[in-house]
Parts: C-alpha cells; structure tokens; sequence
C-alpha cells in the first residue's frame, strides 16, 4: 500500500482550463519545487505574506484557519515545510476511501478526479497506481494531473499510464501550468519543453499561462514557440500525410483576490481574441472567493 502526505482533498467545480465546470474531487498533494514568491509583485520583488503568516504557523489546526494571501502562491501552505503538520500522510486504501466518500452519491459518475498540488509529479508518482487501482476508484473516468511541467515522468508512472489505463479507456489529462518570470522562478528552471513532450505521449496534454500585462504576453508567445520545437513537422508515412499538433494555449487572468481578478479578465480574453488562445477563467476566485478547500 502507497502513502502520500495530502494537503488538501475537496469536492469542487473545476475552476480552470479545459474542463472547466466540471464537477470534481481534488487532491492536492504536499511538497513543490518552486516557491513562486513574484505573483502579484512589481518585477524583481517577492511576496512577504507567507512568511509573515508563518511566524506563527503551529497555531494554525487546519486549512480552513489559514489567511488567504494576495501575493505570491495562493497555495503556499502545500509545499512550505512550516504548515506540513496541516498535510497529514494517508495510505492509498484509506485515501480512495474518502476521495469517493465525498461524491454526491457515493460513488464515481462523471465526475473528474483532478491531482494537483504543490506539484503532484515532484515525489508521488508511484503512488498513484495504488491508489487508482482501488475498487472504489475502477469507475473513474477521467482524471486531470494540474503541474509546473518541470517534472520528468518515470518509466514506471508511464507504463500504468499507457497501458493499464488506456486498456480501460480512461482518460488522462495533463494541465500544464508553466511559470513566467512574473512567478520569480527563472526561465531555465520553469520551461522545459522536452519534459512536458513525453507527457503528451501519455495522455492529452495543454498549457496554460497566468498573464498580468504585456510583457507576459511576449513570454507566453516565446514560451509557446519553445514548447512546440519538439512536434514534429508534418510528415509522410506510407503515401499518408501526418500532422502532430501543436499545443492548445490557454491564458488565465492573474488574481489571488477578486479586486485583482476583475481589474485583468477583460483584459486577458481580449489577449486570448488576439493571439488565436484560449481563455481561461478562474471560476474559483467569483465563486468562491478563492477559499481553501475550493
Ligand atoms: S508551482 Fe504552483 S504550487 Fe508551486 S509554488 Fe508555484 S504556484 Fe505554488
């Protein structure tokens, strides 16, 4: 049996990309290489209000007593090791358990199960079979792995993937959410356009970039241009033409509070209208006003 050390599971509408709408549990899991300090900063400065709350971090017993933060990670307390006695560590058995507990009726319909993080590809990739072997999760059609796209897939994770999965015409989804300096992560560290080309040969692969102005709408398009050097050219085979295809491209309105959110969506569909991508709410932020567990 598996372990994994969860900061968060809830049942929630999927807010973002491409299943937007969808009625889904998260699971998110702890621990992620970047820390993202720049959202929300003017260039070169990094958010404090992490640090600020983690001064008094024990005092803390769950999420839901957690301050939100409008700067940096809204997610801060999935990977800080000073909110880790807030993520306790389940076994997979107990994990599938609740995961369908919380469904409406108890058991998998259409609902997508969406593993996100911190960064759900840094440490518990072998977990994953455990868990999805499960009983209770055989009728689960879909699932959604939210990354960085920085975190190289291993041989074994692959192999359940395109075999045991696909035998069971299940559908696996990567949403790829790569950092632009306005994260504070380097480009170096944040675009690594051949890790994210091996998750498309596993399972249906888009990306999907956070815009505040338009110096990043010049990185998403030379972010893009990056990620699709590795498809292949159009291509004959046997007299047949083949055509790989490029990335579908998302953007998404910065905004950890509403202020923030409505100030730049407008903004950012009109950025989608222009540039051929595709708009991204955040359902998450009208709705429910960001909260933990939505
Ligand atoms: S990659 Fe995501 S979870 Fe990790 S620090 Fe950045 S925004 Fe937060």
């Amino acid at each position: 049996m598996s372990k994994i050390k969860v900061a968060e599971i809830f049942y929630s509408i999927q807010g973002e990309g491409r299943f937007m709408g969808v009625p889904s549990v998260f699971l998110r899991t702890f621990g992620c290489n970047f820390k993202c300090e720049g959202f929300g900063m003017a260039k070169g400065e990094k958010s404090n209000e992490r640090n600020v709350i983690a001064v008094d971090s024990e005092r803390y017993k769950n999420y839901n007593d957690l301050p939100l933060v409008h700067t940096g990670c809204d997610s801060y307390a999935s990977w800080d090791p000073r909110f880790k006695h807030l993520s306790p560590v389940w076994n997979s058995d107990d994990l599938a358990e609740h995961i369908v507990s919380l469904l409406p009726q108890g058991r998998w319909n259409e609902e997508h199960l969406v593993i996100t993080g911190g960064e759900p590809l840094l440490g518990w990739q072998k977990a994953y079979k455990d868990l999805l072997e499960h009983p209770k999760m055989k009728p689960l059609k879909h699932i959604t792995f939210e990354t960085n796209g920085t975190q190289k897939l291993t041989p074994d994770f692959c192999t359940y993937f395109n075999q045991r999965f696909k035998e069971d015409k299940k559908k696996l989804t990567f949403s790829v959410s790569p950092k632009l300096s306005v994260s504070g992560e380097s480009w170096d560290d944040a675009i690594k356009e051949k890790v994210v080309d091996s998750y498309r040969l596993t399972g249906d692969t888009y990306l999907k970039f956070v815009i505040a102005n338009q110096d990043d709408v010049e990185e998403v398009k030379k972010a893009v241009e990056q990620f699709n050097s590795t498809i292949p050219e159009p291509f004959e085979h046997s007299g047949k033409m083949y055509n790989v295809p490029k990335y579908d491209v998302y953007v998404m309105p910065c905004g950890g509070d509403e202020d923030m959110y409505n100030l730049n969506k407008g903004q950012v569909a009109n950025i989608a209208m222009e540039n051929g991508w595709r708009y991204s709410d955040r359902l998450q932020i009208p709705l429910f006003k960001n909260a933990w567990g939505t």
